[in-house]
């Protein structure tokens, strides 16, 4: 599967596309030469809205430009040239896009709201950043923007 890592201008198409499963990497700041080093060390496609970047030799191949500054259309773009990933919504850390974890019920006591302790079932962990997820009302809110947007049920 295609990794990628998106310019500092994209950082709501990082987010959607890591929610659907996309594997995409993301820093609010960093410099063009810093963000082209990881694009190659990396081996990500480099997402950009930045018409030098786009032009730059080292990234022959390596980079796509992103027409619309809206967000509905990035996405619509991105699936048009890349496809949906398999079975990979809400399956990353939406925070730094690690692969999450299942965890014990049992282990976030304490560690979440106890309503969300006493309603919920299943939790997910990011082994990187240690951040607790679990399904909620949420899930289905961006299950069905994206739904709107792109006409596939990702559920
Ligand atoms: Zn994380």
């Amino acid at each position: 599967m295609t990794r990628f890592i998106a310019d500092t201008m994209l950082g709501k198409l990082a987010l959607w596309m890591r929610i659907m499963g996309f594997d995409v990497e993301y820093h609010n700041s960093i410099e063009d030469e810093a963000l082209i080093e990881r694009a190659l060390v990396e081996d990500r496609l480099l997402l950009t809205r930045d018409t030098l970047l786009v032009r730059r030799r080292r990234l022959r191949g390596r980079v796509v430009f992103i027409e619309s500054d809206h967000l509905e259309d990035q996405l619509r773009q991105v699936v048009s040239l890349f496809g949906y990933p398999e079975g990979g919504f809400l399956k990353r850390c939406l925070r730094c896009n690690t692969l999450l974890e299942d965890i014990d019920r049992e282990a976030v006591k304490g560690k979440v709201p106890p309503y969300v302790y006493t309603t919920q079932k299943r939790f997910s962990r990011c082994p990187s950043c240690g951040r607790i997820y679990w399904a909620g009302t949420h899930r289905e809110k961006m299950a069905r923007r994206l739904k709107a947007i792109l006409g596939k049920d990702l559920l």
